[in-house]
């Protein structure tokens, strides 16, 4: 899937959102995991592009190489299952760049 070049407002927003470290590590306990950008799915319609806003920052293990369970890519419905799904998880990072926007 080809997704449009990031403007400079969406890289630096994408930059803040992986500041906060993996959203999935972060609801564990553990703070400031380093994090990679993942673009959700939830909420877009077919034919719609991948949102540069609707990112969550996941670790390389929650995101990809953690295995069935644990990373999204292994197996989203079950990922979902245990972590929540990726909307809420996005409405947790909005939250979460809410409060540290005047920290
Ligand atoms: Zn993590
Ligand atoms: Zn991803």
């Amino acid at each position: 899937m080809s997704k449009k070049r990031a403007t400079k407002a969406e890289r630096k927003h994408m930059d803040r959102v992986t500041a906060l470290g993996c959203i999935v590590c972060t609801q564990l306990g553990y703070s400031d995991s380093p994090a990679g950008i993942h673009h959700i799915r939830a909420g877009q319609g077919t034919g719609q592009r991948a949102d540069h806003y609707h990112t969550i920052p996941l670790c390389p293990i929650h995101h990809q190489t953690g295995g069935y369970g644990v990373a999204y890519h292994a197996g989203p419905q079950v990922w979902e299952n245990n972590f929540g799904t990726e909307s809420e998880l996005l409405v947790q990072v909005m939250y979460e760049l809410e409060g540290k926007k005047y920290a």
